[in-house]
């Protein structure tokens, strides 16, 4: 008898809710500050920025947020995405542990980015915005959200970090193929952009300069707003689907995750798929030990100091509470682009801190050695970004392997490599290396940590 490799759930179970894992927790995430008073912002003033339905999903703390019908119409395309059992993999592996992962790579975008793009384009039309600014890192986001806007009928411009710019032209013809313009970051057509520029006129951008520009842009234009990619709270909560559906795919599968992994940049597909486990730990259910994956080079959640930052290079954004390396700090120019962010985010800090999540680094030869490994059993070509969650599960299954535990392992595939090709090329070649830990670079960055009295305390 054939062993059960793919749990797929008909179209009708797509969740009707979002999940918002405010309405559970005992201490709420700090809410963001105003820089200029150091208390918290006045969300009239996040209307600048945002389109209003999202600021309200922004601070809510009702438990379920319906997902809206149009919305859910567009999702229904490639969603419920599938889960799969990784039993190639765990042969393999000579593993007792079972493997599950679930497939984000079956969007347009290929990865879970086109969930919170469409969300959040919604809401933009609803508001009558025109224009969308925002940043992108490898471009998976910018290509999300190009296709987004490409759907509702608005226009894109997307700062994208230079160095992904030049590493990756194939996202810059994805975000033009769907109607996205694309900049590459820092540019002149900003204030911040010009001056980092000046600065340093060689300078490699980073995720916090391309946010500069994006959202001084919005800020000046009345008919354009800015959307984020990760790190806030409504964004965390669009991509709460993954978790929802893989819990009804684990039921499918009549087994349940003793680990969860996730790889985390600015943390939104990692609380997607922790978020509703952890939710139901919460409220009584099983207890799930869950793990956050970032690069040595960028470990904002294990080596950053919780405090409030800003989002970006030149403090145009609210103060957010999170695990930071500092908002100057530009990490060194790493395969998995979309890893690539100072800070972490505020819930998902809130979390860590509070013990219900853990988080470790791991290097990246080592993310692309189990890259290979993982698409050479399962047929999956993955994202450097999401190898960083196989990498971590592998080293727990090869754990159980010595131990003979049988762990129920669940990680998110958070999306496909097949614009990451040069990548793997230049790992088959030898010339990708490991970064160590920029501690230098990081201390000074936190040395410039804002001044307000919550830092103080
Ligand atoms: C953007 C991205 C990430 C990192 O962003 P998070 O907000 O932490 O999820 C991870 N994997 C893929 C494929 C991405 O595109």
């Amino acid at each position: 008898m054939s062993e059960q490799i793919k749990y797929i759930l008909d179209e009708s179970k797509i969740p009707a809710n979002w999940y918002n894992i405010e309405a559970d927790l005992k201490e709420h995430t700090p809410p963001p500050l105003d820089p200029a008073t150091g208390k918290p912002i006045d969300p009239a003033k996040l209307e600048a920025i945002f389109a209003r339905g999202v600021i309200e999903q922004e601070t809510s703390r009702e438990r379920y947020i319906p997902i809206p019908e149009p919305v859910r119409a567009i999702l229904q395309q490639w969603r419920p995405s599938p889960l799969y059992r990784a039993r190639r993999l765990e042969k393999a592996l000579n593993t007792p542990a079972r493997i599950y992962y679930k497939f984000e790579g079956v969007s347009p975008s290929g990865s879970h980015k086109s969930n919170s793009a469409l969300a959040q384009v919604f809401e933009n039309k609803r508001c009558g915005t025109k224009f969308i600014t925002t940043e992108t890192g490898a471009g998976q986001w910018g290509s999300a959200l190009s296709q987004a806007c490409q759907i509702f009928g608005l226009h894109c411009r997307v700062y994208m970090v230079k160095c992904s710019f030049d590493q990756k032209p194939y996202r810059k013809a994805v975000m033009e193929l769907f109607g996205g313009e694309t900049i590459p970051s820092p540019s002149n057509r900003t204030e911040a952009g010009r001056a980092v520029l000046a600065k340093d006129p060689d300078c490699s951008g980073s995720l916090g300069i391309a946010i500069s520009e994006a959202v001084e842009e919005a800020v000046k234009n009345p008919d354009t707003k800015y959307c984020l990619g990760s790190v806030l709270n409504h964004v965390l909560l669009h991509q709460t689907i993954i978790g929802e559906e893989a819990l009804l795919q684990m039921e499918m599968a009549n087994d349940y995750p003793d680990m969860i992994i996730g790889a985390c940049g600015g943390g939104s597909n990692f609380a997607g798929i922790a978020f509703p486990f952890i939710g139901e730990m919460l409220r009584g259910g099983k207890k799930v030990d869950v793990l956050g994956v970032e690069p040595a080079a960028c470990p904002s959640l294990t080596k950053g100091k919780y405090a409030y930052d800003f989002g970006d290079v030149a403090k145009m954004t609210p103060l957010m509470k999170m695990y930071t390396l500092g908002s100057s700090f530009i990490p060194p120019a790493v395969h998995s682009g979309g890893l690539r962010y100072h800070g972490m985010a505020p819930q998902i800090s809130n979390i860590a801190k509070q013990g219900l999540m853990r988080a470790r680094t791991v290097q990246q030869l080592d993310v692309f050695r189990d890259a290979v490994a993982f698409a050479r059993s399962e047929g999956i070509i993955p994202a450097p970004e999401s190898s960083h969650a196989i990498s971590a599960a592998m080293d727990e299954a090869r754990k159980c392997a010595e131990t003979g535990e049988h762990k129920c392992i669940l990680f998110n595939l958070s999306g496909h490599g097949h614009l990451d090709m040069s990548a793997y090329l230049e790992y088959f070649a030898g010339k990708l290396k490991n970064y160590n830990y920029p501690e230098q670079e990081i201390a000074m960055a936190l040395s410039g940590l804002p001044v307000c009295d919550e830092n103080a305390k």
